[in-house]
């Protein structure tokens, strides 16, 4: 199989030729969601970009195993291992138990990304259950001097690695260890790690920490990045394709990732890297203690105040294959609206191709616009310069049915089988219909965003009865109210 597929390497920084270790065989595999919460848009758009690449990649005829985790387990508070499991936290504050976290946003999660018409990855392996195989994997790191253990936990020992290895913790990120223990806090002697670059594979479990499993040090729990290498090595091998996520897991997560995949298999794990880039809301970084933020669910019900309306996920997706997966994109309603009038436009064009009618001759130049085509996805899988070129075709078939230029039989055939591949199996749209689907969504968001400004107009009058009325009702069209000083929010 020859492909011009040209690929971005965060770990050279250059586009290189995609020439898989086992062809026609990909092992990708991407950094799934820490499920303590509802998927962040920003995921989301990380999660979409990677779909387009795995269809890119099957509609070019490899063979793809991709493989997307879900981080049920340890996965703490901040980067410096300490705090609460973001997980065991949740389910204390909501007092249920941390596997009803996980359940729940695992939940929202996959109805969420089947919304966006994502296809589910081959396999999604969960950190809770690969605990056997981390704790070997730790052992033998241990075993091969790169980690060390204290007080029933166990740290990757960087200085050891960076002895053995010539220095190559940092060459993804570009960091310097130095620059690294320069800008390190040492908590007062307080760490126990030897280093404070080092970091956790395995942590001891507090009494109170509920998500625990036995092991050779101890009751403990295993530290964030071990799993990703772990669960890519067992279902993709020690050395394999594509590994992806959002640039913000680079450091230290996926550096992580790297070191310990070198200590136990002395391999680099992975080919090609790929980041994909932030999405910003009306300029600013999304940030739910600004406020500056927005859940799927309320672009889809359009109940959020930096919405003028609701947006079909269709449409939301069409929205971000409009930028590259590299750039930065803004989110705004002005955009989103934009991009929904090209939806339609593309889609009105595709339905017209049933209706075209051939003639003898072309007066336009489909095998050229077909090259076109595959030069932008071969270009680092750049949708913005694809979809621009789908536009061109847009054209064509509104001139066609207009009858200002003709297409011969050969060439509509070729047209509707490229124009239908990019649309439906690249890029993941499908045919939606944008006035009815949007308008249900919106219209139980403004009926909803209605009933909540009623009842705090009651509640202001002390009429709480009137107040209570109000919440029942909507209880009892399965609507929830949740209260806070911030004001209202509700979910379905
Ligand atoms: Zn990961």
């Amino acid at each position: 199989m020859e492909h011009a597929l040209q690929v971005y390497n965060t770990l050279s920084g250059e586009k290189e030729k995609f020439e898989p270790i086992n062809a026609p065989f990909v092992g990708m595999y991407v950094c799934g969601p820490t499920v303590y919460s509802f998927v962040h848009l920003g995921n989301c758009r990380t999660f979409i970009s990677f779909d387009m690449i795995y269809r890119y990649l099957t509609h070019l005829g490899y063979k793809v195993r991709y493989v997307r985790n879900i981080t049920d387990a340890g996965h703490l508070e901040n980067d410096a291992d300490e705090g609460e499991d973001k997980i065991s936290k949740k389910a204390r504050l909501e007092q249920v138990e941390p596997m009803e976290i996980v359940q729940k946003y695992s939940l929202d999660f996959h109805q969420v990304l089947d919304k966006f018409n994502n296809h589910p990855p081959s396999i999604e392996p969960t950190a809770t259950g690969h605990i056997v195989e981390q704790i070997d994997m730790i052992q033998d790191i241990l075993e091969k001097g790169l980690a060390y253990e204290v007080n029933g936990s166990v740290y990757f020992d960087v200085e050891a690695f960076n002895t053995k290895f010539n220095g190559e913790y940092g060459q993804l990120s570009g960091r310097k260890v130095d620059e690294l223990m320069a800008g390190s806090r040492e908590l007062d002697g307080q760490s126990e790690k030897r280093n404070p670059i080092d970091f956790a594979l395995w942590k001891k479990a507090s009494p109170e920490h509920i998500m625990r499993w036995s092991s050779p040090w101890g009751k403990g729990f295993p530290g964030w990045h071990l799993e990703c290498s772990v669960m890519s090595s067992k279902y993709l091998g020690n050395r394999f394709d594509i590994h992806g996520g959002g640039m913000d897991l680079k450091f230290p997560h996926h550096e992580c990732e790297i070191a310990q995949c070198k200590a136990h298999n002395e391999e680099d794990p992975v080919k090609y890297w790929m980041h994909t880039n932030m999405l910003t809301l009306n300029g600013a970084r999304m940030s739910k203690s600004t406020g500056n933020t927005l859940l799927p669910e309320e672009l889809f019900s359009g109940a959020n105040d930096k919405l003028e309306k609701a947006y079909n996920p269709i449409v939301v997706r069409f929205f971000m294959m409009q930028a590259h997966y590299r750039s930065s994109l803004d989110f705004s309603s002005e955009a989103l609206s934009a991009s929904e009038k090209g939806f339609e436009r593309l889609m009105d064009a595709v339905s017209l191709l049933d209706s075209v009618k051939p003639s003898e001759t072309s007066s336009i130049d489909v095998a050229a616009w077909k090259k076109k085509c595959y030069a932008a996805m071969d270009d680092d899988f750049n949708t913005p310069i694809l979809i621009s070129h789908l536009f061109e075709a847009v054209k064509w078939i509104n001139a066609v049915v207009a009858g200002q230029q003709t297409v011969s039989e050969a060439d509509l055939t070729t047209l509707t089988e490229t124009l239908n591949g990019f649309v439906f199996d690249v890029l993941g749209l499908k045919v939606i219909d944008t006035q009815t689907t949007s308008s249900d969504d919106e219209l139980t968001g403004k009926l909803v965003e209605g009933m909540i400004e009623v009842r705090k107009e009651a509640k202001s009058k002390k009429d709480f009865a009137m107040a209570d009325f109000i919440r029942d009702t909507l209880t009892g069209a399965g609507i929830t109210l949740k209260d806070s000083k911030d004001g209202t929010t509700w979910e379905k």
